[in-house]
C-alpha cells in the first residue's frame, strides 16, 4: 500500500469540513452487501435466474454506470431492474451503521465551532432512510445530495454548483471521502485539504475488506485519525493524524445532544 505523506492539518485555518457519507461516516458494508448480494438475489428470483446468472447480468450493467449520476440513482435502477429499490432498501435498513468513531469526531468538530457539511452522491431518498436510522444529519450543519445538481461529486460541475448553495472557502476547507476519483475532483476544484479514508467498513470485524489504497492522495484509517483533539492552553490543537507527539485527549466530546434545527430543509428533500 502506498500513500502520500501527510501534511499536518492546520486546524486554526480550517473553518469548514466537507464530508462524504458512505464509507466515510457510515459503514460501506451496508451498500456493498445491498448491491452485490441482496439486489442480485432479489433480481434472480424476479427473473427466474440462478444467483450466479443474475450476477453475470448485473455486474457489467453496474460497472458501466460507475461514477455517473445513474449509478447513484435508485429511480434509475428501479426502472432498469423492475424492482422498487427504495422499498428494498427499507427492508434492510436495520443494517445501516456508523463507522467506529465517526459520531465522536463530528461532536468534537462541532464543539470546536467548525462548520460541518455533508456532500453525498447518495440519492435523497436513500439519505433519508440512512438519516432515519442513524440521525446523521443532526450532527451536521447542512446536507447536500449531488442529485440536486444532477452532477456527481466526480464532476467539475458539482464543485462549481455546490459553492452556489454552500459558499465555503476552498482554502479553509477540509474534504474527506473514500473515493479516489471524487478526491481528485475536489483537489482539482481547489480544496486545500483532502483526506481519503482507508477503513470503509467495520463489518465482519473489519477484516473482510482490504484497506483502500489512495496512491498520491493523503489518507487516514478513519475519520477518528483526523480528530483535532481539545484546544490546548496555548490555543493550538493537538491531533491524532501523525500518530505521535501529542497525548491523546481522553475527555469525551462536550456536545452530547444534537440539534438539527439548523439543517437546510431544501437540500434534504
Ligand atoms: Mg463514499
Amino acid at each position: 500500500m502506498s500513500s502520500a505523506a501527510l501534511e499536518k492539518l492546520d486546524w486554526d485555518h480550517i473553518d469548514t469540513i466537507l464530508l462524504d457519507l458512505d464509507g466515510t461516516l457510515l459503514d460501506l458494508g451496508f451498500d456493498n452487501d445491498f448491491w452485490l448480494d441482496f439486489i442480485p438475489s432479489v433480481y434472480a428470483a424476479s427473473q427466474a435466474l440462478t444467483l450466479e446468472q443474475a450476477k453475470a447480468v448485473l455486474t457489467p450493467r453496474f460497472r458501466a454506470c460507475e461514477g455517473t449520476m445513474s449509478w447513484y440513482c435508485i429511480d434509475y435502477w428501479s426502472r432498469e431492474l423492475g424492482l422498487n429499490v427504495e422499498a428494498l432498501k427499507r427492508t434492510q435498513a436495520e443494517r445501516i451503521a456508523w463507522l467506529p468513531g465517526a459520531q465522536a469526531f463530528l461532536k468534537r468538530l462541532r464543539a470546536l465551532g467548525k462548520r460541518l457539511v455533508l456532500l453525498t452522491n447518495s440519492h435523497p431518498q436513500v439519505l433519508k432512510i440512512k438519516d432515519e436510522q442513524t440521525g446523521v444529519t443532526g450532527y451536521l450543519d447542512a446536507a447536500i445530495s449531488s442529485h440536486v445538481f444532477q452532477a456527481p461529486k466526480e464532476s467539475e460541475l458539482f464543485w462549481k454548483a455546490v459553492r452556489e448553495v454552500e459558499p465555503f472557502d476552498p482554502q479553509r476547507s477540509l474534504f474527506v471521502d473514500d473515493s479516489p476519483p471524487v478526491l481528485r475532483a475536489a483537489r482539482a476544484a481547489g480544496i486545500r485539504w483532502i483526506r481519503g479514508v482507508r477503513r470503509i467498513s467495520a463489518a465482519h470485524g473489519g477484516q473482510a475488506r482490504p484497506l483502500r489504497d489512495y496512491g498520491d492522495i493523503p489518507a487516514v484509517e478513519s475519520v477518528s485519525d483526523l480528530d483535532p483533539g481539545l484546544p490546548w492552553t496555548d490555543g493550538r490543537h493537538g491531533g491524532l493524524e501523525e500518530g505521535a507527539g501529542h497525548p491523546v485527549p481522553s475527555v469525551p466530546p462536550t456536545v452530547e445532544g444534537v440539534d438539527d434545527s439548523h439543517i437546510r430543509p431544501a437540500v434534504l428533500r
